[in-house]
């Protein structure tokens, strides 16, 4: 009895080994296979809560490999968020944030159309310029969205950016032509928010 399920746990075994070095030589001949070096378009989008902080995530990253960042919010709360704060006085960051409020605060349309095209010429530059290796736009798919902008510059721009250059970019919804370019593309899903267990927005989680 005890001999026959030695030797069921034996094939057991066996087979998920089997399997195991099976994975691993698709996943090797997978790596083999990527050996183009230049920098990605990355869209962070989806309802749930991960999106900025990842790109954020990603920028430390980045600088900790003394790379040179660069990033606009193109939507501005009222208050000061912690990723500002933190990075503002980084020797290696360009960090702009959009001079204008909420657009739902402001109810300015013209205000909003002029901060969001003067937030992206300064985009631009930093899309030509070869020493940023990495840039964050952040809540940039709004500005699609509201149709503060228009997306056909923003993807010549992104196109013909320098070969080296990552870029993320963040917001709920993204632009169909966006995606159609972009590298990377992940969506971060709300399947539960603190919010709605009543939870009050607190300083180093939500800004
Ligand atoms: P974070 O900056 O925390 O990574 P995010 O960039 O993914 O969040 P945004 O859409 O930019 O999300 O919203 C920013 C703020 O809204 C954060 O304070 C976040 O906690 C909050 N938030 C995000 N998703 C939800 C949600 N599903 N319900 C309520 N609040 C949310
Ligand atoms: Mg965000």
């Amino acid at each position: 009895m005890s001999n026959n399920l030695n030797k069921q746990e034996d094939l057991q075994q066996k087979k998920h080994k089997a399997l195991k070095a099976k994975k691993k030589t698709i996943v090797d001949e997978r790596i083999a296979k990527a050996t183009e070096e230049r920098g990605v378009l990355i869209l962070l989008k989806g309802n749930g809560k991960g999106k900025s902080s990842s790109a954020f995530g990603t920028m430390a990253r980045a600088l900790g490999h003394v790379q040179k960042a660069g990033v606009i919010q193109f939507i501005k709360g009222r208050r000061e968020t912690g990723e500002y704060l933190f990075f503002k006085d980084h020797p290696r960051v360009d960090f702009l944030v959009m001079g204008h409020g909420f657009t739902w605060e402001t109810q300015d349309k013209s205000k909003d159309i002029e901060a969001a095209q003067a937030a992206w010429k300064e985009a631009e530059v930093m899309l030509k310029d070869p020493h940023y290796n990495i840039i964050v736009f952040d809540e940039m798919s709004y500005m699609f969205k509201y149709e503060y902008l228009d997306v056909e510059p923003v993807i010549e721009a992104l196109k013909n950016r320098p070969a080296h250059q990552n870029v993320i970019i963040t917001g709920r919804t993204m632009h169909r032509a966006l995606q159609d370019i972009a590298d990377t593309i992940s969506s971060v899903q709300d399947e539960q928010h603190a919010f709605r267990l009543g939870v009050k927005a607190q300083a180093g989680i939500e800004w």
